[in-house]
């Protein structure tokens, strides 16, 4: 039929500011909620999920050397934040009856499970979101990197950045009204206009894998469904 899945086995990024809800810091349990439900929506018709979260919502490496902190210790915050987000995302699926396992870049015996590739790949294919927390694990690389990075590892068919604007526009949308949306970018627009989709680091790889990357609106409804179903949705950026 029309609404079957394009695919099977996806790679979502969602910010760490996604989560904070009204407030300006900090975890929001309902938004988790609502990201759960539609998670479960895409396990629901058996689409194989992998999970990247940032760390925005409570530290950010860069900011945090801006006060005055180290900077690779800052990055160590920020790595340890994304696993505190993980670990309130495992809890809103759970709540929702939806099986997920966190793996962390950095080994954290008893809280978490250090990430592996090869059981990361057995537990989504049998059905369980895999939460990659940790970011890479190394300084200086942000989660958008961790994400097309994992996605590329597990062999997702395409990695899903959540964004607040529902894709990438000519201009800033809110700024300036005449402003269009692209629904569909090479790697080398992104890279040669620095469109700040994502950071540098994390095009070059998908671009270097072919991994496509769309971004999207994860507060609009639906949207995240619709993808999978293969609309046209936000703006989907490949070679
Ligand atoms: N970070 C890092 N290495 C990584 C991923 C993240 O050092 O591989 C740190 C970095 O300090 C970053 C913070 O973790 O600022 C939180 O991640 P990010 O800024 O990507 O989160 P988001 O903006 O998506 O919420």
């Amino acid at each position: 039929g029309g609404r079957d899945r394009k695919y099977k086995r996806i790679l979502l990024k969602l910010s760490g500011e996604q989560l904070m809800g009204d407030e300006g810091f900090g975890i929001d349990p309902k938004v988790l909620d609502k990201m759960a439900l539609e998670i479960g929506q895409l396990v629901g018709i058996g689409v194989q999920v992998g999970l990247v979260i940032g760390g925005g919502n409570l530290f950010r490496g860069a900011a945090l050397n801006e006060a005055g902190l180290d900077r690779v210790t800052g990055d160590h915050m920020g790595m340890l934040a994304t696993v505190m987000n993980a670990l309130a995302m495992r809890d809103a699926l759970e709540r929702c009856n939806i099986q997920s396992t966190v793996m962390s870049a950095i080994p954290m015996h008893g809280v978490t499970d250090q990430y592996d590739r090869r059981k990361a790949i057995r537990l989504l294919e049998n059905g369980e979101v895999v939460i990659f927390s940790a970011g890479t694990g190394n300084p200086f690389f942000t989660t958008d990197s961790a994400a097309c990075l994992r996605g590329i590892e597990v062999e997702a068919e395409l990695v899903l950045k959540a964004t607040k604007v529902d894709g990438v526009y000519t201009a800033d949308p809110v700024k300036d009204p005449s402003a269009t949306r692209y629904s569909r970018l090479s790697y080398d627009t992104v890279l040669q206009e620095k469109l700040g989709v994502m950071d540098l680091t994390a095009i070059c790889l998908c671009q270097d894998h072919s991994m496509p990357v769309r971004v999207f609106k994860m507060s609009k409804p639906g949207a995240l469904l619709s993808i999978i179903v293969g609309e046209d949705e936000g703006t989907l950026i490949v070679g």
